[in-house]
């Protein structure tokens, strides 16, 4: 997008020419390795994760002229960006507090570029204290049995939420792909409790027989090390998605139980989003981005969503 003599790039997936690139958050689909002279906008907790895990940001600025970074709610770090009072682009966000997590904080902005993952009615997510409270039911009826629980997540963002919200249980593990991500927030003040690592090659065999927690990244049921800890182990699986409000996802995922913790706004968030922003034009994507906008003209805005994934928003904005 232009704005003056300034073009900006939004998330892009690989180097786009523009005086500005802007990296939203340190999941990999929203990364790429900068060229040298790109100047990249960015939190500083997300180029540190985004080292962790093997993506080199380079020199990053927080500020820059006419450019505002709000908190997105979505995991730590992350940003949505208002650009003078021209666009508003959410990145992923989250419509609500979770632990150590804000909800999107909002400005009003003429056009307003947000994911929709959840962008249809049936995603309206439970509360999360009636979710933790569920899944603290399972864990105990697991300790009852003497059988170990396997709570899975994406290893940056809902492990650490699983992390705050059942470390409570004894022996508490964490893969070792999640220690990783729990150590960054444990340094920037994030109270998770320690525990001990699992390295999937080394430990296999050596875990505590009787019940246990452990917090891995999301698997397959079927997948190697899942079968394993289930035959093994009598691991009972616990799949947290927002897409568990589907009902195949838990089957599709051969877990146990699948609970929609999820660290997206869920449809209602959504709109609410929009209100709040107040946006002429309102362009949607990821998930599902047809249907939202959609919706969105029907309630009277003026909504299109866009065709593939378009990093530069000069690309739709100046079609
Ligand atoms: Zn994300």
């Amino acid at each position: 997008m232009d704005i003056g003599k300034t073009r900006y790039s939004l998330d892009p997936h690989s180097h786009v020419r523009a005086d500005f690139t802007f990296v939203s958050h340190a999941h990999i689909d929203h990364m790429h390795n900068p060229s040298r002279n790109e100047k990249v906008i960015a939190s500083a907790v997300t180029k540190e994760l985004a080292k962790a895990r093997g993506y080199d940001l380079g020199e990053t600025v927080e500020e820059a002229e006419g450019v505002e970074l709000l908190d997105s709610g979505h995991i730590l770090g992350s940003r949505a960006i208002r650009i003078q009072d021209e666009v508003y682009y959410t990145g992923d966000a989250s419509g609500r507090i979770r632990a150590f997590l804000g909800r999107c904080r909002t400005r009003r902005a003429r056009i307003l570029v947000m994911e929709t993952t959840y962008g249809t009615p049936e995603y309206v997510f439970p509360s999360t204290a009636k979710l933790v409270k569920e899944v603290n039911s399972v864990i105990a009826s697991a300790y009852h049995r003497g059988t170990p629980v396997v709570l899975m997540g994406y290893p940056l963002g809902k492990a650490q939420l699983l992390s705050y919200f059942f470390s409570s249980w004894e022996p508490i593990l964490y893969h070792e792909s999640v220690a990783a991500m729990n150590r960054i927030h444990v340094n920037h003040g994030v109270a998770l409790k320690p525990g001990r690592e699992f390295d999937p090659v080394k430990d296999l065999e050596r875990l505590p027989r009787g019940p246990w927690v452990m917090v891995s990244p999301m698997a397959s049921g079927r997948s190697r090390l899942m079968a394993h800890l289930k035959k093994e182990y009598g691991a009972v699986l616990v799949a947290f998605s927002g897409w568990a409000m589907g009902a195949g996802y838990r089957y599709a995922m051969g877990a146990d139980y699948s609970f929609p913790l999820s660290d997206h706004c869920d449809y209602q968030e959504l709109i609410n989003l929009v209100q709040a922003v107040s946006p002429e034009m309102v362009y949607t994507v990821h998930g599902f981005a047809a249907e939202f906008a959609r919706d969105l003209r029907k309630m009277g805005f003026s909504a299109r969503p866009l065709a593939a994934y378009q990093s530069s928003l000069s690309d739709y904005l100046n079609p």
